[in-house]
């Protein structure tokens, strides 16, 4: 089985400790592809990003910058600049918090227009991030012509109505470990509707463990509980949705099967 977690933020200062092992662990699980998201830490986490993809030839990059950094002074050009590198296969995550509401909203509105005019520049998919948001990221992604690139939405992809208009500009979803919570009733609709063609599986680590390990600290083995929950919720194989989840990602990132 290979399973591909594409969002995890193994930067985080959470793993310094036991990083490697960490990496050691999801190789184990049978995760054998990762998604780095480096968007933090005024874009040292972009950068750190980029280092561990440098250093493991299974472990891609994202750059950006996170709407709750987005109020922050942030060199653009230094972002255009890691947008280039060839590990580096998404901008994100990027988009609009209106839950949490950590920075300016008008500054949101600025680094999201910004990112999504640099992944059209770098012809590289987006990954947003969007709490209580969804239409306004929508409607700003169609105007400046975000569906030439395509992009994924993690983590709240709402419901299966939202992810159909999704579909039509060229975006996914993925599901983080709130998939397997009890009280995830809307999501694990959503996950039952959702063709599997257009789901991604995420774990979003250090953040958001699955059961049975809510509550910890998350890691990119977690990917497999999340994983487990999708094939139950669509009645089909574990082995039928680590491959097919796996190979949407490989296709959307534009990463060569290897
Ligand atoms: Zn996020
Ligand atoms: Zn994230």
């Amino acid at each position: 089985m290979e399973l591909f977690d594409t969002h995890t933020h193994l930067d985080a200062p959470e793993f310094d400790a036991d990083r490697e092992k960490v990496i050691e662990r999801a190789l184990a699980a049978g995760v054998t592809r990762l998604l780095n998201v480096g968007a933090s830490r005024n874009l040292d986490s972009a950068r750190d990003s980029i280092k561990l993809a440098e250093k493991y030839d299974f472990i891609y990059a994202s750059v950006g910058v996170h709407p709750h950094d987005a109020g922050a002074e942030l060199d653009f050009n230094t972002l255009q600049e890691l947008a280039t590198h060839p590990r580096v296969v998404a901008i994100g995550e990027t988009g609009l918090d209106f839950y949490r509401d950590w920075s300016p909203r008008n500054s949101q509105y600025e680094w999201f227009k910004k990112q999504i005019k640099l992944a059209l520049e770098v012809n590289k998919p987006l990954i947003i991030h969007s709490r209580e948001t969804a239409k306004e990221c929508f409607e700003l992604l169609v105007d400046l012509g975000a569906d030439a690139v395509g992009g994924v939405f993690h983590c709240y992809p709402a419901d299966s109505s939202f992810a159909a208009k999704l579909r039509e500009i060229n975006f996914m979803v993925s599901f983080p470990g709130i998939l397997t919570f009890k009280n995830a009733k809307d999501l694990q609709k959503a996950a039952e509707e959702i063709p599997l063609s257009q789901i991604m599986l995420e774990t979003d680590a250090p953040y958001l463990a699955p059961v049975p390990y809510r509550g910890k600290r998350c890691e990119s083995a977690f990917v497999v509980e999340t994983a487990k929950k999708l094939a139950e919720l669509k009645g089909i194989p574990l082995e039928d949705v680590a491959r097919i989840t796996t190979e949407n990602a490989l296709c959307f990132f534009k990463i060569n099967g290897d």
